[in-house]
């Protein structure tokens, strides 16, 4: 599984690495740092949160 953020809809509100910090990371400014992860084995729940929680739709969860 693999999550990417469109850092050109990210607006920096911040759920995404509140509700899922061992995911996703905040810049300086706010904005998601975290543009491409690969989801370590055991976070999918917590990568799912972060996905449906932002409210710019700016994360795409990848099934591979
Ligand atoms: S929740 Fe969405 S809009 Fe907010 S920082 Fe994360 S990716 Fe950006």
């Amino acid at each position: 599984m693999r999550i990417v953020v469109d850092a050109s809809v990210c607006t920096g509100h911040g759920r995404c690495y509140s509700l899922a910090p061992e995911i996703f990371v905040g810049d300086d400014d706010g904005y998601c740092a975290s543009v491409d992860v690969d989801v370590p084995s055991g976070l999918e729940a917590q990568a799912l949160k972060g996905v449906r929680n932002c409210p710019e739709r700016a994360i795409r969860l990848i099934d591979d």
